[in-house]
């Protein structure tokens, strides 16, 4: 199974979980279109590529935005996944492994269809594509095919996804494209207003894990920072305090607890109602956010669990899926 993220991408292979985790990141010869890095070989190239090389994330926001960069991105991952698995069993024959994928939930019916092709065309026997809070719900534990309300809040990078499920299907959902990338943004663009100082999004980000937190932190946390000064154009440190990243995060972290809102206002009230008696889960790697929990469970007064390995989730989920759809069609084959 994999997890296709905006910011990292997962891939579960069945009997042994969660084999890697990379970022969403391709890295292309601009001439010969050839891949030249994936994950965080390629991440690290982004900001740093000479004219022939381009990083591309070709999930940016949260939609596929670039497709032919994200077909290179799964055909590469199921092949890797097929090496490792040829070393490990290497007197087994091996037919096409047949492949759950994950998409954001912004993607269209047509870009749906064409992730599907790419698997297979990379070598995937059979491919099915499966919603993100359907995965995130199942990754958590949650009892999706009950006849009762479980709400999934799913805060990755570029985007942001709620739903109220039951029954197998998603209810009620809102996705809003305010994630850990625009907090990111956000605090570039802080530092580069208060200290006159730009930095990248990737020194941003590390801010955010160190020093971000959604509600006031008592205690003066801060971290030093390099970045180039706007005016003489050389190196700089700078001292960032918690509170400033606090304050730069503020409206990405109101935009999401807006969405949590907005879905239980839009939920029918019996679903509702095991909702608020149940609480909800918090997953994705912005879960990881301090104090997030918290202030969702403040601001709805519905119980806030953050699922247990908030970065896994969603790859967990759509791997359970894919063992169980192992299982439904094995029992429809032997039954003809
Ligand atoms: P996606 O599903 O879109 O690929 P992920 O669920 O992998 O996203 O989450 C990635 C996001 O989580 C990034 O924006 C990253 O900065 C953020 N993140 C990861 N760890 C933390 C942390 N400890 N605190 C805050 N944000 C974090
Ligand atoms: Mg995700």
């Amino acid at each position: 199974a994999i997890d296709l993220g905006t910011a990292n991408t997962l891939v579960f292979v069945r009997g042994q979980g969660v084999v890697f985790s990379e970022p969403s990141v391709v890295a292309l010869d601009t001439k010969t279109e050839e891949v030249v890095a994936v994950g965080s070989a390629a991440k690290r190239m982004i900001g740093r590529t000479p004219a022939n090389i381009v990083a591309i994330e070709p999930l940016k926001e949260g939609v596929i935005a670039d497709f032919g960069a994200t077909e290179k991105m799964i055909a590469h991952f199921i092949r890797r996944a097929q090496r490792r698995e040829r070393r490990r069993r290497p007197y087994r024959s091996l037919v096409g492994p047949r492949v759950v994928v994950c998409a954001p939930s912004g993607a269209t019916g047509v870009e749906l269809r064409a992730v599907k092709e790419a698997a297979e065309s990379a070598g995937a026997r059979q491919a099915y594509v499966i919603e993100e809070p359907l995965a995130a719900a199942i990754g958590a534990g949650l009892p999706v095919e009950e006849p009762e309300g479980s709400m999934v809040v799913d805060v990755g990078g570029g985007t942001t996804e709620v739903a109220v499920i039951s029954l197998g299907g998603i209810v009620t959902k809102t996705s809003v494209r305010t994630a850990g990338n625009e907090m990111d943004r956000a605090i570039a663009s802080f530092v580069q207003r208060e200290h006159k100082v730009a930095v990248g999004t990737q020194t941003a980000e590390r801010l955010k894990i160190e020093l971000g937190s959604a509600l006031p932190l008592g205690e003066g946390e801060s971290a030093e920072m390099r970045g180039r000064d706007l005016l003489t154009g050389l190196p700089k440190t700078v001292v960032v305090t918690g509170e400033e990243v606090g304050e730069a995060i503020g409206p990405a972290v109101e935009a999401i607890v807006g969405a949590a809102k907005n879905t239980l206002d839009r939920t029918p009230p019996e679903l509702a109602s095991d909702v608020i008696e149940r609480g909800m889960v918090l997953a994705g790697g912005g879960a990881l956010l301090r104090n997030l929990d918290e202030r969702l469970s403040r601001e709805t007064g519905v119980a806030v669990h953050v699922a247990e390995d908030p970065l896994e989730c969603v790859a967990v989920g759509s791997g359970r899926y894919l063992e169980e759809l192992g299982h439904l069609l094995s029992r429809t084959s032997s039954t003809g």
